[in-house]
C-alpha cells in the first residue's frame, strides 16, 4: 500500500471502529447507518452507500450517508442495471471521475444523486459471488487513488464477512438477502449415481475456516504469512524435484503451478492486505475473492483451469497457515463431499467407508467422477452450479440421487421423511441380497446372465456380494487414469492377476485401453483435438501406438497363467481394425509360447459395438469375432450425434426410443443368426426399465455397475419374456421420439418390477 493509503491514515483503526459499531447493542439498521457514516468520514467522501442483493437478484440500498434517507430500502437495481449493478456483474471496482457520463449510469431521483460526479464502487464478495456493493461519492470531478480503491476493497471484504456471517443483521433481516447460507434450500441437479444419503458437508480441499479477520499485530502477522508462503513454495518445489519426479505433461502443469506460488504479484497483494490490518488468513481470502471474480467469468477453458490452480494454491496456503500443510484428507463419519468436479483419483483419496454421498457443481453422467461413484455405489448428484458458495463446511446435507436433488440444511420434517426412505432402501437392499444366489431366470424360463462392470481393484471386493456371474467389462484404463505415471508391464500384470484371483474362475472380459476422448492421462502428451469424442482414441490409439497395446496384451496373457482369457477392443469402427488387433493378440500368444509361458487355455477375442458403422457390416464382423459387446454409452452418443460428456446435450436423446431400440435389435438378431455371443455393457443395462427392453429384444447377457444387479435381477425374475418381447417389438414401430412411457406401462401391465 502506498504512502497516501489508508494504512498510513490508520485503516486498522477504521476497521476496528466498524467492528465495534457492529458489535453494539443497537438495531441492525442503526448499525449499518453508523458504518456508512464512519466510512464516509474516513474516506472524506460526501456519500457512502451500501447495497445488498436480495434473493430475487435485485440490489437494494440498505444504508446511506449523504443520499436521501427515504431511498433506503426503496431504491433497487437489477444485476447489470446502473453502475451498482454493473459492479456486481463485473465483479470488480468501478472508479469514475464523472459518473453521470458513464453509459451504465441510471438516474434515480429518489436518491437526490445529481450533484455527485466522482464515484468509487467496490463489490462485496463472498465465496466469489457479488452479494452487494459499497459506494463512495464526491461532488467534485476527481479520480480516487489506487490506494483508496484498495482501502475500500478491504472494508468491503470485512463488511461482506460480517454481513454474511450474520454478525451485522439478525436472521430476520437477512431472510431475503442472498448472502446467508443458513436457510434450508432445495436444489435440483442431475442424477449421476443412484441412492440416498444424509450427512455433513465436506468441501473438497476445503480451506481452513477463516476465524479472525483483523490482526492485533500486523508485524507478527506478516512474519506468519512469510513462514507459510515459504513452506508452501518449498512443498511445491519438492513435488517437482523430489524423488520419483514427474514426467511429461504433469511436470508442466505443476511447473505452472509453481510459477503461481512464486508470483511476486500474488505475494505482494497478500503482504499488502496483511499490512492493512487483516490476518494472514483473511488476506488469502481477500486475494482469492478478487481472483475468482476476475477469472471466474472467463470463458477460456485455459484461464478457468488456472483459476482452479489458484484456488488450490490458496487452500494449500491456508493449510500451511493453520500448521497442517502436509496433512492428508480426513473425513468425518457420514461425509457428503462437495466439489466443483472430481477426477477419479480425487475420489479414491477419501476413506470410502465414511464417504456417503457426493455433490458436484459440474460433470455429467459419463464423467469420471460419476462412473467411479457408481462403481463405489456412492450416491452422486451433479450439475449444481454455485453449490460451494451456498454451503459451509459441516452443514447438514441430503443427497437425493433418486430425484437428482440436494437438500441443504434440511428441516427436521425433511430429514424424517428422508430417514423413512433410507429405511425402505435398506430393506430393498436386503431383499436384493437375499436374491444373490438365485439364478436370474425369467418367468418363462429364459436364463439371463448378469455381469458386473469394474475397473479398479476396489470394485473386486464387492463382486461376490452382488451375485454377478462374472465381470462383463473390465475397464483397464482406470488403472492408467489414477496412476501418477504410465503403469509398466509388472504393474499391469499384477492388477490383472488380482482380478483373475478375485473372480475365482468366473469369466472376466478385459477391455483394452480406452483412452483419449474424455479420458486423458496427465502424464501422456496429447494434442488438443477439436472433437475428442470423434478423435484419436481407444483402438485407434492402440493400433497407432502398438507398443502400448502389445504391452497390455502381454500383461493379460502373463496374468492369465494358462487360464481362459477374454479380451475385447473398444470403439472398433471398421473391420480392418479388428483384424489388425486380433492379429496382434495372436502374435503375443505365439511370443509367450516361445518364451515358455503358458498360452491361455481358451482365448476369446471380441469387439465392442460402439460405432454405428458396424451395424451395417455385422455380416463381415461377426464371423471373425468370438463375441461382441454393445457399448450403449458410446453407441447412443454416435447414433444421436450428442456428446455424452456435454450436459447440455447428453440427455437430449432417449435410448428407449424407436431408432435406438431398432439398432439394438438389428445387432441382437444378427448375433442370434450367427450364434455369436452378445452382451450389452453400457450403463443402460443396469437400469431395470432399460434392461427390461433389452431382455425383450432378446439380449441375455447384461453387464452393469454393481448397484444395478439386484434391481435388474428382480426385474428378470418377474418378467415374462415372450409377452415382453411381443409388446416391445410392437412399440418400436411407433412414430414417437421416445417410447419410455409406453414401455413402462407395458412393464406394469405385465407386473414386471421396474
Ligand atoms: C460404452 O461406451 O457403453 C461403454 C461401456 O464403454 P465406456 O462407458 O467405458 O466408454
Ligand atoms: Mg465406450
Amino acid at each position: 500500500m502506498g504512502p497516501t493509503g489508508l494504512a498510513v491514515r490508520g485503516s486498522r483503526g477504521l476497521l476496528r471502529q466498524i467492528r465495534e459499531a457492529m458489535a453494539g447493542q443497537i438495531p441492525a439498521q442503526a448499525k449499518l447507518d453508523m458504518v456508512v457514516r464512519i466510512i464516509a468520514r474516513s474516506m472524506v467522501a460526501e456519500v457512502c452507500s451500501l447495497y445488498l442483493r436480495r434473493s430475487h437478484g435485485d440490489l437494494e440500498l440498505f444504508a446511506t450517508e449523504g443520499l436521501a434517507r427515504e431511498a433506503v430500502h426503496v431504491t433497487r437495481l437489477k444485476a447489470g442495471e446502473g453502475l451498482v449493478g454493473e459492479i456486481v456483474r463485473l465483479g470488480r471496482p468501478l472508479n469514475l471521475s464523472d459518473a453521470p457520463n458513464h453509459p451504465a449510469f441510471a438516474y434515480r431521483p429518489e436518491t437526490g444523486e445529481d450533484p455527485y460526479h466522482a464515484f468509487l464502487g467496490v463489490p462485496l464478495l463472498r465465496g466469489g459471488r457479488g452479494i452487494g456493493v459499497l459506494v463512495v461519492q464526491n461532488a467534485t470531478t476527481r479520480t480516487y487513488s489506487e490506494e483508496e480503491v484498495e482501502d475500500l476493497q478491504i472494508i468491503a471484504m470485512v463488511l461482506a464477512e460480517l454481513v454474511g456471517s450474520g454478525d451485522i443483521l439478525g436472521e430476520a433481516e437477512l431472510r431475503d438477502v442472498e448472502i446467508a447460507p443458513h436457510r434450508p434450500e432445495r436444489v435440483k441437479g442431475a442424477k449421476f449415481a443412484d441412492g440416498l444419503a444424509f450427512g455433513v458437508a465436506v468441501l473438497h480441499e476445503a480451506p481452513v475456516a477463516v476465524g479472525h479477520l483483523l490482526s492485533d499485530d500486523p508485524v507478527a502477522e506478516e512474519a506468519r504469512l512469510k513462514v507459510a508462503v515459504n513452506g508452501l513454495q518449498a512443498q511445491i518445489d519438492q513435488m517437482l524435484e523430489g524423488e520419483g519426479g514427474l514426467i511429461g505433461a504433469s511436470y508442466e502443469v505443476l511447473d505452472t503451478y509453481r510459477m503461481f506460488a512464486h508470483d511476486r504479484g500474488w505475494n505482494r497483494s497478500l503482504e499488502e492486505a496483511v499490512r492493512s490490518g487483516l490476518t494472514a488468513e483473511a488476506a488469502v481470502e481477500r486475494v482469492r475473492s478478487e481472483h475468482r471474480a476476475r477469472l471466474g467469468k472467463a470463458k477460456d477453458p485455459y484461464l478457468r483451469e488456472r483459476l482452479h490452480d489458484l484456488e488450490d494454491l490458496n487452500d494449500r496456503l491456508l493449510r500451511h497457515l493453520s500448521g497442517d500443510g502436509d496433512v492428508a484428507r480426513e473425513l468425518p463419519d457420514n461425509a457428503i463431499l462437495i466439489a466443483r468436479n472430481l477426477g477419479p483419483a480425487d475420489l479414491l483419496e477419501y476413506d470410502r467407508t465414511k464417504l456417503k454421498g457426493i455433490l458436484l457443481e459440474e460433470g455429467s453422467t459419463a464423467s469420471h467422477a460419476a462412473i467411479v461413484a457408481r462403481a463405489l455405489d456412492i450416491p452422486c448428484v451433479g450439475r449444481l452450479p454455485g453449490l460451494r458458495d451456498r454451503l459451509s463446511q459441516g452443514d447438514p446435507v441430503i443427497v437425493d440421487a433418486e430425484s437428482g436433488e440436494a437438500f441443504l440444511r434440511p428441516r427436521p420434517d425433511v430429514i424424517k421423511a428422508m430417514n423413512a426412505r433410507l429405511e425402505v432402501r435398506t430393506q430393498r437392499k436386503a431383499e436384493f441380497a437375499k436374491l444373490r444366489d438365485t439364478p436370474a431366470f425369467t418367468r418363462d424360463g429364459a436364463k439371463i446372465t448378469l455381469l458386473m462392470n469394474a475397473g479398479l481393484a476396489v470394485d473386486l471386493d464387492i463382486l461376490r456380494e452382488t451375485g454377478a456371474e462374472g465381470i462383463g467389462l473390465f475397464r483397464t484404463e482406470f488403472q492408467f487414469m489414477v496412476a501418477e505415471e504410465l503403469p509398466r508391464l509388472e504393474a499391469q500384470t499384477s492388477l490383472y492377476q488380482k482380478v483373475f484371483e478375485a473372480a475365482d474362475g468366473m469369466p472376466v472380459t478385459f477391455r483394452t485401453l480406452d483412452l483419449g476422448g474424455d479420458k486423458l492421462l496427465p502424464y501422456m502428451e496429447a494434442e488438443r483435438e477439436e472433437n475428442p469424442a470423434l478423435g484419436w482414441r481407444a483402438i485407434r490409439m492402440g493400433l497407432d501406438r502398438p507398443a502400448l497395446l502389445k504391452m497390455q496384451v502381454r500383461a493379460l496373457i502373463w496374468a492369465a497363467k494358462g487360464r481362459p482369457l477374454r479380451i475385447m477392443f473398444p470403439l472398433v469402427a471398421n473391420v480392418d481394425e479388428f483384424r489388425a488387433a486380433r492379429a496382434m493378440v495372436d502374435n503375443e500368444v505365439a511370443w509367450a509360447l516361445r518364451r515358455g509361458r503358458p498360452a491361455p487355455s481358451r482365448l476369446d477375442v471380441g469387439a465392442m459395438i460402439e460405432a454405428p458403422s458396424l451395424i451395417w457390416h455385422l455380416d463381415a464382423l461377426l464371423p471373425m469375432t468370438d463375441f461382441v459387446s454393445v457399448g450403449t454409452n458410446d453407441l447412443m452418443q454416435y447414433l444421436f450425434a450428442a456428446d455424452r460428456g456435454n450436459p447440455r446435450v447428453a440427455d437430449r436423446y432417449d435410448p428407449l426410443s424407436p431408432p435406438a431400440l431398432r439398432a439394438l435389435k438389428t445387432i441382437q438378431s444378427a448375433c442370434a443368426e450367427t450364434g455369436t455371443p452378445v452382451s450389452v455393457c453400457g450403463e443402460m443395462a443396469g437400469r431395470p426399465l432399460e434392461a427390461f427392453a433389452l431382455t425383450a429384444l432378446g439380449f441375455d447377457r447384461l453387464s452393469m455397475p454393481p448397484a444395478g444387479i439386484g434391481p435388474v435381477k428382480q426385474m428378470v425374475l418377474s418378467c415374462d419374456r415372450e409377452a415382453a418381447s411381443r409388446g416391445v417389438n410392437t412399440l418400436i414401430k411407433s412414430a414417437a421420439g421416445s417410447i419410455r412411457n409406453e414401455i413402462e406401462t407395458l412393464a406394469r401391465k405385465l407386473y414386471v418390477a421396474v
